[in-house]
């Protein structure tokens, strides 16, 4: 069995025993603790010599204390010193003393732990959290946390300036109230469920002004311990202006800027899914193409400005001959294309003759007071089952408006075949 001096010498907690202030005894992690290789080297030095300038006060006081008579026996709490090892290193210790009998003699016997690495990891911890703090209190983004239920658990301070509202009167409301319909939360808890988190998912929200704001939320599903869906936590932000701006470039890439119909390209693409949804309905469609009789001497007598007017009013004519669910726009100078759903070959030409009736009917004047009147030919096409796309419907409608124009302009000309229509085998 090892003498119980052995036994501290093994002991990997540092171990001193001081009497007066001086170092009686050392054991080996004590030694290595203020930077002695050799316990004996350290036998005989000052305690004080390796306490920080700033705690040496403390340290007297608790060395007196814990030797006080009615403290004897009674180790004192431990608490944290600097200490300056023999090479000059600062190193916090954890120490706590307790008043010992040395060969005959009052002693403080102390322990002490190296504290340097945790207090480091102290000090990143409180740092982050200070920097996390600072973040929470200052990001444009608003931080929320629900529960399983939907129910706001935590709002960061920026839904003030999001929303208008302070955190407090969020908290414990459903995050539904805040969406222009509650259903309209629906989406984003669907794809939250489905992946477990969804990055800038767009969706609207009500100020308390009433404002309805674009906002882009990224957030993840949180989990209990035993795996059950327990509630959401992520930011969102305020897109208004950034979903202002696409809708404003949205606008000016479909639109044509003179009469503020669909472009060229917008209307075929208009088309093209008013076509598929026709085809997969089985329902009639019918495509007008139009274009000013000659136009060019329009210009000519009247100046490219005065044209562009009378561009726009032609416009407004046709345009006030549909219905909302007809589709224009303007394919080309003076070529505009309307598509009819819903719509047969006979009404698809009294709608062209009411349109055609609407430009005759303009009366128009150029600045120096001069009247003048305009016209325009059409073509008109029909959707068959064996057409093989929207182009060939746009063909037909192309070759009956250059049809229109060769009869003399101003009219209307189809190449469908009016009354029933011959029935294409199927099977
Ligand atoms: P047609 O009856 O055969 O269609 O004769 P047209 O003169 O209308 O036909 P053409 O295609 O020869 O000329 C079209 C004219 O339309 C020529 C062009 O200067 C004019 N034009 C095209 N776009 C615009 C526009 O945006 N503004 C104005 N003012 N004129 C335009
Ligand atoms: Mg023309
Ligand atoms: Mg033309």
């Amino acid at each position: 069995m090892p003498h119980d001096i052995d036994l501290l010498q093994a002991l990997p907690a540092a171990v001193l025993v001081t009497q007066n202030g001086v170092v009686r005894f050392a054991n080996a992690a004590g030694a290595q603790l203020l930077g002695f290789t050799e316990p004996d080297s350290l036998r005989g030095q000052m305690l004080a010599h390796f306490v920080h300038p700033l705690d040496q006060r403390r340290s007297h006081r608790r060395v007196q204390e814990v030797a006080g008579a009615e403290q004897a026996g009674r180790p004192n709490k431990a608490s944290e010193f600097r200490v300056r090892t023999l090479q000059g290193h600062l190193r916090m210790v954890l120490v706590s003393s307790v008043a010992i009998d040395w060969h005959g003699g009052p002693a403080v016997l102390m322990t002490g732990m190296d504290m340097t690495h945790q207090s480091e990891i102290e000090a990143e911890l409180r740092e982050s959290e200070q920097n996390f703090r600072r973040l929470f209190e200052t990001m444009q983004d608003v931080y929320y946390r629900t529960n399983a239920q939907g129910v706001v658990q935590q709002v960061g301070p920026g839904v003030r300036r999001v929303l208008g509202y302070e955190p407090h009167e969020i908290e414990g409301r459903t995050a539904e109230s805040y969406y222009p319909h509650s259903s309209d939360r629906d989406a984003f808890k669907a794809a939250i469920l489905a992946h477990g988190e969804v990055s800038d998912f767009p969706g609207q929200m009500v100020r308390r002004d009433g404002q309805v704001i674009d906002i882009s939320i990224s957030s993840h599903a949180l989990y209990d311990p035993a795996g059950n869906f327990a509630g959401v936590e992520g930011i969102y932000r305020d897109v208004t202006q950034r979903k202002n701006l696409e809708r404003e470039l949205q606008r000016l890439a479909t639109t044509d800027m003179l009469t503020g119909m669909a472009n060229r390209r917008a209307f075929l693409e208009c088309a093209e899914s008013v076509y598929a949804h026709s085809l997969g309905n089985g329902e009639p469609l019918t495509l007008l193409m139009l274009d000013l009789d000659h136009f060019k001497s329009i210009n000519d007598r009247f100046g490219h400005l005065e044209g562009d007017r009378a561009l726009v009013e032609f416009a407004q004519a046709v345009k006030s001959q549909l219905r909302a669910s007809d589709v224009v726009g303007r394919l080309g100078g003076e070529e505009f294309g309307v598509l009819l759903p819903l719509t047969a070959i006979e009404e698809g030409l009294e709608v062209a003759a009411r349109i055609l009736a609407s430009i005759c009917a303009l009366r128009l004047t150029d600045d120096t007071g001069q009247a003048y009147g305009i016209t325009a030919s059409m073509g008109l096409g029909a959707f068959r089952h064996t057409d093989r796309s929207l182009r060939d419907a746009l063909d037909r409608a192309d070759q009956a408006l250059y049809l229109a124009k060769h009869r003399g302009r101003n009219q209307v000309a189809s190449l469908e075949p009016t009354g029933p229509q011959p029935q294409t085998p199927t099977g």
